[in-house]
């Protein structure tokens, strides 16, 4: 029996995990889960899950669960408040696996604590990775913890890759990474008209249903941008050994392409319990509650190159990880500041790789060797980011 902590529960991945688990129940029971502020999604989910811990960052928050939760006094269950929290529910001795699913910066200290005391961390919370690249695997590796990914690409490539895959020594037998992307809402939309791209339209993804942020990035691509630098991480390989392939059918998650000419690919129709259930499961495997791939309805598998001119975030990322040190930090504070103020309708979405490529320029460089230096430059960054907003827009 494996023992979870929900990061993010109320979420698009949380909710997706807490699905994947119920079909389960002999072999997972959760202890504790997290949200920023939806009471009525993480009422519902004590009610389903009775774990014994859960934190809201939103003390208002708190006292409403508390209330609400007074008519179930069969329930035995902590209330805490506030960013620290996160961190003691993922460090409990009694998990052994936690689910990093907030979306931002604001997962990243929770997973460093997750890395620190040991756990198994089923890592979607991308931006915790590529703000502090080396500093949470290595801390993953000096406490044995364990990291598996959960982004589909990164899942997919995971599931090509050779078991026990060491970079040091069987990197050279890996040629090249296919990062599939599936274009977005905007892949064939004309460029004159992307002035006038609304929040709606822009988180309106062909193949996907996520969270609000992940969508935009989708449609900016940054979101293979950030994909991009966690590959690197992950698989520790060089920037020029990953190609983004666009694939509008969203049916092959990721390719390993090896120096003998073998392809390997994971397919799998877009449902993202698909990855969850994987690494929940590893190194078995259990019933996700995805549709199987009808592989006769899938008419055709369509890939092409990608347009830089239509996707320049996917540009920044690049050069981001190519300078290194705090860069990708930098990338992401200012994407995270440009992202919300599009969705507030503080800026057009033509504005936020401007956001972007301004911080890049201007921000002060680091090593970004450890956390103080990373959280340094995400405050800088996102500092820089509001105000060019106010300033300059
Ligand atoms: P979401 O917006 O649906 O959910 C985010 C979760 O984080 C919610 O539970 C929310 O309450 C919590 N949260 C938000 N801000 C917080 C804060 N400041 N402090 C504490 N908690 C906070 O997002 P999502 O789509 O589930 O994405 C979560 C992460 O997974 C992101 O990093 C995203 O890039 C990654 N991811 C998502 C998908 C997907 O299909 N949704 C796919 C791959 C990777
Ligand atoms: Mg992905």
């Amino acid at each position: 029996m494996r023992a979870l902590c929900v990061l993010g529960s109320t979420g698009s991945i949380g909710v997706n995990t807490l699905d994947v688990v119920s079909r389960h129940p002999d072999q997972y029971k959760v202890i504790a889960l997290s949200a920023n502020s939806n009471v009525d999604v993480l009422y519902e989910q004590c009610i389903r899950h009775k774990p014994s811990y859960v934190v809201l960052s939103d003390k208002n928050g708190v006292t409403l669960l508390e209330q609400r939760l007074q008519s179930c006094p069969q329930l035995n269950i902590q209330i805490l408040a506030g960013a620290e929290s996160l961190e003691h529910i993922a460090s409990l001795p009694e998990v052994d696996t936690v689910m990093a699913a907030i979306v931002g910066a604001a997962g990243l200290l929770p997973t460093i604590a997750a890395a620190r005391q040991g756990k198994r961390i089923l890592l979607a919370n991308k931006e915790a990775l590529v703000m502090s690249g080396q500093i949470l695997l290595k801390e993953v590796a000096a406490n044995k913890a364990e990291l598996l990914p959960i982004d589909s690409e990164h899942n997919a490539i995971f599931q090509c890759m050779p078991a026990g895959y060491n970079a040091g020594t069987q990197s050279s037998v890996v040629r090249r990474i296919l990062l599939t992307a599936s274009g977005g809402p905007f892949r064939t939309k004309p460029l004159s008209e992307f002035d006038d791209i609304t929040p709606e339209q822009a988180v309106a993804h062909p193949n996907w249903v996520m969270g609000r942020k992940i969508s935009v990035d989708s449609a900016t691509m940054m979101n293979k941008g950030l994909e991009l630098i966690e590959a690197c991480l992950l698989f520790e390989v060089p920037a020029e050994k990953v190609e983004v392939v666009l694939h509008p059918q969203s049916v092959i998650h990721s390719m390993v392409d090896y120096v003998d000419g073998s392809v390997l690919a994971q397919m799998g129709n877009p449902d993202m319990r698909i990855p969850i259930a994987h690494a929940l499961g590893w190194p078995d495997r259990f019933d996700s509650g995805a549709e199987p791939l009808d592989i006769f309805k899938v008419e055709r598998l369509d890939f092409e190159p990608l347009d830089e001119i239509r996707f320049p975030c996917l540009t920044l990322a690049f050069q981001a990880i190519q300078e290194g040190g705090n860069m990708p930090a930098v990338l992401n504070a200012a994407n995270e500041i440009a992202v919300s103020s599009f969705l507030d309708r503080r800026i057009r979405y033509t504005d936020i790789v401007k956001v972007i490529a301004e911080c890049m320029e201007k921000a002060d460089r680091n090593s970004a060797e450890n956390l103080e230096l990373v959280l340094e430059s995400d405050s800088q960054a996102r500092e820089l980011a509001q105000s060019y907003i106010l300033n300059k827009l």
